[in-house]
């Protein structure tokens, strides 16, 4: 079957990259399927992408930031006629069912509008002076070009929580799209095109990590860095940009905790651990991989959790009726079956999954079975590591404080939820558990745009996306201060 040839986007044009070489982006659930080709770019496409957008920040910042605005609310009107076509067409590149994947167009179109509003805002401050006849006020100036570094996952949500706050600031953008699903950026860029973007304001160039990504990183005329990945390429690229002195915002690896205690709604934290362990088919930063059971529920708990997660229907994700779809690729497959290995190497037991699912219907795609591995040890590996896959660790506690001490004792610290009905429990998770986001009575999945969204520890260096922190990353901060005394004061 033919497929479409897709260029990089630079100063408005498709264009090859200079490299003559590209590379096959692959439905993951029927590898015989090409979703389409892309460019596999190198360092002197990213040159002109940056030279592109340098151009085009001349103009752009001076654009009045509601008419910016305005750009992204037809952007959300244009997403919203186009939600089921983006969303059948995610599916086919990343795999995961669609009720997801139209939640993912749904999180663009939520920020879109989100980030319109802000447009009428972008908020300073006015504050007294010191002397008489003069005005003092801090107010927000665009950062200029900033560079994007999206991971797979959310193929649409991450790639709209980088550009509209860069847009509605007044900033020009070079992304680099995940090398397993760049169409979805390219869908979200085309409805920019299409809501009214200037040319150049936004480029997107293709490729490979070292390739693509690595001199976006280290390009001078890039002013800014917004990563979200993994934590080991993370760290590369916070050095980079600290070597140039960039402000980075770097959103990076989880390794979540779910705490189920025994005054819990056990129905309700079940349904919780589902959704948080296998949405995504686990593939998600924010993934139940932990789950701490008081030691009086956990029994029940297990195998209940074992029955529904045997019972999950795993295929391709195009199918209403499937509720788990592959993992992204042949590497994440690896992943997936060495953790399972290496966690029974450590003395913890495989109640279900725990391999590929390779037969029939699966034969053609990259599939993993639903995992659940018991009497997990804090300082396994398994509890100590991201999988990124359906695999969840089910580790048992004595009480509430011992709990905490267990979901705080990893190097990550994303998202966390508690299952208890006792609100003193509830106010101290919220304050002792040591991530970005606590959930009470949720699974640790579910984040609102206009909330900040990060992590701490090895997760994040301190930066948001979402919510009011995404314009602290996408602005400066300049003093401006007006003497109307007309002498020496
Ligand atoms: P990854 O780190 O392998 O890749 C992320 C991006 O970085 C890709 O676009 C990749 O091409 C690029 N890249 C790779 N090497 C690079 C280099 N040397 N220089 C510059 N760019 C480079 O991650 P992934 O497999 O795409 O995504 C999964 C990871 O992302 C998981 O660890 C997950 O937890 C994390 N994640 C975090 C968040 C969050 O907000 N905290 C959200 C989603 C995913």
């Amino acid at each position: 079957m033919s497929h479409e040839l897709y260029k990089n986007l630079i100063g408005g044009q498709w264009v090859t990259a200079k490299t003559g070489k590209t590379f096959l982006n692959i439905n993951p659930a029927d590898k015989n399927d090409i979703v389409g080709e892309f460019q596999s770019s190198g360092a002197e496409d990213v040159d002109a992408a940056v030279k592109a957008a340098e151009a085009a920040y001349k103009t752009w910042r001076l654009v009045p930031a509601p008419k910016r605005a305005e750009i992204l609310y037809r952007t959300g009107q244009l997403l919203e006629q186009r939600k089921e076509q983006y969303a059948q067409e995610m599916t086919r590149e990343m795999g995961k069912v669609i009720a997801e994947t139209r939640g993912d167009v749904q999180e663009a179109i939520d920020t879109a509008y989100y980030m319109a509003g802000e447009g009428r805002r972008l908020f300073g401050q006015t504050t007294p002076s010191e002397l008489q006849n003069k005005f003092a006020m801090s107010v927000r100036m665009p950062v200029g070009v900033c560079g994007m570094i999206a991971p797979w996952n959310f193929p649409m949500a991450i790639p709209s929580w980088k550009l509209f706050p860069a847009l509605v600031c007044g900033n020009t953008c070079v992304i680099k799209p995940a090398e397993d699903t760049p169409l979805s950026t390219f869908n979200l860029v085309q409805t920019l095109i299409d809501a009214g973007l200037p040319k150049g304001v936004v480029n997107i160039v293709t490729g490979y990590g070292p390739d693509a990504g690595a001199p976006i990183v280290s390009h001078p005329g890039v002013r800014a860095v917004s990563f979200t990945g993994s934590s080991e390429v993370g760290r590369i690229v916070g050095q980079t940009a600290a070597a140039n002195f960039k402000p980075c915002s770097l959103e990076m690896g989880g390794k979540n905790a779910m705490i189920v205690l025994d005054d819990a709604n056990l129905d309700l934290a079940l349904d919780g651990a589902v959704w948080g362990a296998f949405g995504t088919a686990g593939q998600r930063c924010t993934a139940t991989s932990r789950i701490i059971l008081h030691k009086k529920i956990a029994a029940d708990f297990t195998e209940k959790l074992v029955a529904r997660a045997k019972a999950l229907k795993v295929g391709n994700g195009l199918d209403e009726s499937t509720e788990m779809g592959p993992q992204i690729n042949e590497q994440q497959i690896e992943t997936s079956t060495k953790y399972s290995k290496i966690a029974q190497d450590e003395g913890a037991k495989l109640l279900c999954g725990g391999a590929r699912l390779a037969d029939g219907p699966y034969a053609n795609g990259t599939f993993f079975a639903p995992t659940v591995l018991a009497g997990v040890k804090p300082t396994m590996r398994i509890a100590q590591e991201e999988v990124f896959g359906p695999v969840v660790s089910l580790i048992e506690c004595s009480s509430f404080d011992e709990a905490l001490g267990i979901a705080n004792g990893i190097q990550y610290g994303l998202s966390t939820a508690l299952y208890s009905r006792d609100v003193n429990h509830a106010y101290r998770a919220m304050r002792d558990l040591e991530a970005g986001i606590t959930y009470v009575n949720a699974p640790t999945i579910g984040a609102e745009v206009h909330l900040p969204f990060g992590g701490v520890k090895q997760t994040g260096n301190g930066h948001r996306e979402g919510g009011t922190g995404a314009l602290d990353f996408y602005t400066t901060w300049k003093s401006v201060y007006v003497d109307y005394s007309d002498k020496l004061q």
